[in-house]
């Protein structure tokens, strides 16, 4: 069948339901695909060997009438997402020869679903990063031009989206690392609210603003997603027991008489001509569907970065104190149980994740834990307020999700100030605990994807996929595909 790799998951779930095709064959398919264009990218860590049986599985489900969101659908995840009996490295040397004894809730929820796992993706170390350079496995490179970096830290997850080797994928958004990557590669990456989906077996990085969302092409197949994954896990104490809507369904609705802020502080200097001059368009075709937008402030945007990070290593420091060489993952034996410590912890986390665990054990420790750590909790409730404010006056917030498009593998790498500087729109929205989106909306004449984030109320997640996804009724960027990657 012509190009069926290039479906969203929602017509591909037509014809399996349909038996166009069997979810055997669907598999094939992308493994295929992995096989001869992942050289390029280096999206893929760890390949599934199951694959093929999960997928016959799934047939055997749909011949016997069985319904299932996923059924029969090859996706590929984030490897920070605990797989039992499948390797879990989230790119780190200290668990390079990791086998979880157990899987993450949302992917319990997947199988349940009856979704087919084609593999673990890159990542940065720990998820720390924006260019997935900090990867202990080598970096992943960028479909639309492979000497640029896919962003980071789920770019494996991007990059395998954009050059179709999955059907769809999940990741992981710290302070960006969906939306980031998403909007590098010209594909659609969602952070849901702080609270929407479990956290339950995934690697904690920063457990108060780490969560799980979907990196899919189009906005109706981060809804599929989401319904799947979202909801209330008695494992996971910060999840919250609210209803989960009818997300496809809901987001279809017109988006007229909507109103959307434009935040000033997102709009000035330092943010790249033609990443602007694409959102200025995406705002013109929202206008034309009934949108109002208004000129609005988050006063306190500027505090941001440094209130990130502080916040983020002071909690990495903390969780990752458990890799100490005893209980799992790697051992480098020392002369006595401190010098194991020492021995398997410098030799197992590379330079980022060493550096973020040496600022958070500072900024924790006494004397200093009121003036850093205190004083970043109190500014990030001021952020938060900033977007509450805003939010009695407009339904959304839109923005550029990065500056500037991807840039180069090596460009930032030396110099870490520069590379946290590439989240500077994404941050605020993990501090606020708020949903975020990005979408694609158009190329450089680079031919280099650009992004638009849409900010929204908390769980809320239906206004900004509903705004995203009559977007994409009216646009076809999120259809490009990559002209090397276009092969069957
Ligand atoms: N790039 C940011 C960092 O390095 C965000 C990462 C993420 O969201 N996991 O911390």
């Amino acid at each position: 069948m012509d190009r069926i790799w290039a479906l969203p998951i929602h017509e591909l779930r037509e014809k399996l339901r349909k038996k166009e095709i069997s979810a055997k064959e669907l598999t094939q398919i992308f493994l295929k695909r992995i096989e001869k264009y992942d050289e390029k990218i280096s999206s893929y860590l760890t390949i599934n060997e199951n694959a093929l049986k999960e997928a016959e599985e799934a047939d055997s489900r749909i011949a016997g009438g069985e319904e299932g969101e996923l059924l029969g659908i090859p996706l590929a995840l984030k490897d920070i997402f605990l797989t039992k009996g499948l390797r879990t490295t989230c790119a780190s040397k200290i668990l390079e020869n990791f086998i979880p004894p157990y899987d993450s809730t949302v992917v319990e929820k997947l199988k349940k679903e009856g979704y087919v796992l084609l593999g673990k993706l890159n990542l940065d170390e720990f998820a720390m990063g924006s260019s997935t350079e900090n990867s202990a496995f080598g970096p992943t490179h960028n479909p639309w031009n492979l000497e640029r970096a896919p962003g980071g830290s789920s770019g494996g997850s991007s990059a395998a989206m954009a050059a179709r080797l999955a059907a769809g994928t999940l990741g992981t958004d710290t302070g960006g690392s969906i939306r980031q990557p998403a909007a590098f590669c010209g594909v659609v990456g969602l952070k849901p609210t702080y609270g929407r989906v479990t956290r339950y077996g995934i690697i904690a990085f920063a457990s108060s603003l780490d969560q799980v969302g979907p990196i899919t092409s189009d906005v109706e197949d981060a809804a599929i997603l989401l319904k799947v994954i979202a909801g209330k896990d008695p494992k996971d104490s910060t999840s919250v027991d609210r209803e989960v809507p009818d997300y496809p369904s809901l987001i279809k609705e017109k988006v007229e008489g909507l109103k959307i802020g434009l935040p000033e502080e997102y709009f000035g200097d330092g943010v790249d001509e033609e990443v602007l001059k694409r959102i200025e368009d995406a705002i013109k075709v929202l206008e034309k569907l009934g949108v109002q937008f208004k000129k609005i402030s988050l006063p306190h945007t500027e505090y941001a970065i440094a209130t990130y990070y502080i916040v983020a290593p002071a909690e990495a420091s903390s969780n990752l104190a458990r890799y100490d060489g005893i209980r799992y993952g790697l051992r480098v034996k020392g002369k006595d149980l401190i010098d194991t410590y020492f021995e398997t912890r410098s030799k197992g986390f590379g330079a980022e994740v060493k550096r973020r665990i040496m600022l958070g054990t500072y900024a924790l420790s006494s004397g200093y834990y009121d003036a850093y750590y205190l004083k970043a909790l109190k500014v990030r409730t001021i952020i938060r307020n900033d977007f509450l404010e805003a939010f009695k006056e407009v339904d959304a917030i839109i923005t550029p999700t990065t500056p500037t498009p991807a840039f180069k593998l090596g460009e930032k790498i030396s110099d870490p100030l520069r590379m946290y500087l590439s989240d500077i729109f994404t941050v605020s929205v993990n501090l606020a605990g708020l949903p975020g989106i990005s979408i694609p909306a158009g190329f450089t004449q680079n031919g280099l994807p650009v992004g638009m984030q849409i900010i929204g109320r908390p769980f809320d997640e239906v206004t900004i996929m509903r705004i995203g996804y009559n977007y994409q009724q009216e646009t076809d960027w999120h259809r490009r595909i990559p002209s090397q990657f276009e092969e069957d």
